[in-house]
């Protein structure tokens, strides 16, 4: 019997719907920033979607600074370099503009610039972040421009340590962003390959979020409907990234994705975070690739929940059939079906993938799959993703 006792987290001021960029100047105001950090990616500082933003500030007469020394996967010489610029041009908070990558450096920028202890000690362990001094966490206004990550209503953010090949999660409440402009009209320019790989982050946020074990029925309403609109809404953005109905229901779902996943995730990022550091795949494709092998490895403690939400979402044959339609989805949106089909030219040996099961199982994610994660399952997990069998196929 589930014991019922938990803590709740729900997320923060967001500004939602297309145009309300605009409101950026009036954000700051409302967030007592003077003088910010324009944190984004090198790629997205090049696209007019960054320019019309910037535009917007020159406009109001704010100052501000470019920082997009960012690198999908951000790592520690990202960060020092972004802390640098903080300190140099003496800025009062940030704006972190982005996917995931921008989002997360900028939040931990305007975190650690205060800092005097290193950023390894605020990782997401125990009570760790209590090690922060709170008074000089800058404030945030986070805009994303991906629908995914949902780290724009998170309280912390993933960076790699180079020296391990390990995506930590540094963590603090104040992480959390004071605003969020959530405008679907800034991801109409994500291609095709972005638009598949995010959305389907959300889609395993919020079905991690709902089948780990634990008491938190707010987080599970959220996850079964971000799920219905992520099944429903992003093949359309797919075919269309003009469709800014599917657009602004995709960044809901991302949003509540992140907010589901308080209560937990699974063995699909606890396998995708080394596969992600070590080979520096985007982290939604390649949580995209192992989830059905995921949900499958999960079945006998999921079944009876799955049947629920797919009667929910309107699909159709209980956990086979759910576990059909997301093949399907995946299909539709040209998610490769095994890690050779995501990494060119993979080859792994016993050792690579020992080493793999090993940072698999200690990922603070394992803890939350409802089937216990042991190294031998990660093993079998990694072997049916590799060559595209799910549990029970021959
Ligand atoms: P990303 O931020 O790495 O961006 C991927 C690419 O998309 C980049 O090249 C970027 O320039 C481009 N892009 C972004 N917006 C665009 C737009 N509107 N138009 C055209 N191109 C655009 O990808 P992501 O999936 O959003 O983020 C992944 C990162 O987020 C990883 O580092 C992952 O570890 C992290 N993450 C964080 C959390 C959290 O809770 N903080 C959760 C999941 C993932």
């Amino acid at each position: 019997m589930t014991k019922l006792v938990s803590k709740w987290n729900y997320p923060t001021t967001v500004r939602f719907g297309a145009g309300r960029i605009k409101e950026l100047a009036d954000a700051l105001a409302e967030a007592g920033i003077k003088r910010p950090l324009f944190v984004t990616d090198p790629g997205l500082a090049k696209l007019p979607v960054a320019a019309s933003t910037l535009k917007i500030l020159d406009t109001a007469k704010v100052p501000y600074g470019v920082f997009s020394d960012v690198k999908p996967n951000p790592v520690e010489s990202n960060l020092a370099a972004g802390i640098s610029a903080f300190r140099k041009g003496k800025y009062d908070g940030v704006i972190a503009f982005g996917g995931g990558s921008a989002l997360d450096l900028g939040k931990l920028i305007a975190f650690q610039a205060g800092q005097t202890r290193p950023v390894w000690d605020f990782e997401d362990i125990g009570d760790w972040w209590t090690r922060a001094n709170p008074d000089a966490i800058a404030p945030i206004i986070a805009i994303p421009t991906t629908a995914g990550t949902g780290s724009e209503v998170g309280r912390a953010g993933v960076i790699t340590h180079e020296a391990s090949h390990t995506k930590k999660v540094i963590f603090h409440p104040k992480m959390l962003p004071a605003i969020v402009i959530a405008d679907p009209q800034l991801t109409t320019g994500m291609p095709p390959f972005i638009t598949a790989g995010t959305g389907m982050d959300a889609l395993a946020h919020c079905l991690e979020a709902y089948c780990a074990p634990g008491y938190h029925p707010m987080a599970d309403g959220i996850a079964v409907e971000g799920i219905r609109l992520v099944f429903e809404n992003l093949p359309r953005a797919f075919a269309n990234g003009k469709d800014l109905t599917a657009r602004a229901h995709m960044m809901s779902a991302a949003a509540m994705g992140a907010a589901a996943f308080q209560k937990g995730l699974g063995a699909i990022h606890s396998l995708s975070h080394p596969i992600g550091a070590l080979y520096d795949t985007h982290h939604g494709m390649t949580n995209a690739v192992f989830m059905p092998y995921v949900l499958s490895f999960n079945r006998e403690a999921i079944e009876d929940k799955i049947a629920r939400l797919s009667a929910y979402c309107g699909i159709k044959g209980g956990f086979d059939g759910f576990v059909r339609a997301v093949v399907k989805l995946r299909r539709d949106l040209k998610v490769p079906h095994t890690l050779p089909g995501l990494i060119k030219g993979l080859e792994m040996d016993k050792k690579r993938k020992s080493l793999i099961a090993d940072m698999a199982v200690v990922d603070p994610t394992a803890g939350g799959n409802p089937v216990k994660l042991t190294k031998k399952a990660a093993l079998m997990l990694l072997d049916s993703a590799i060559e595209g069998k799910l549990a029970g196929e021959s």
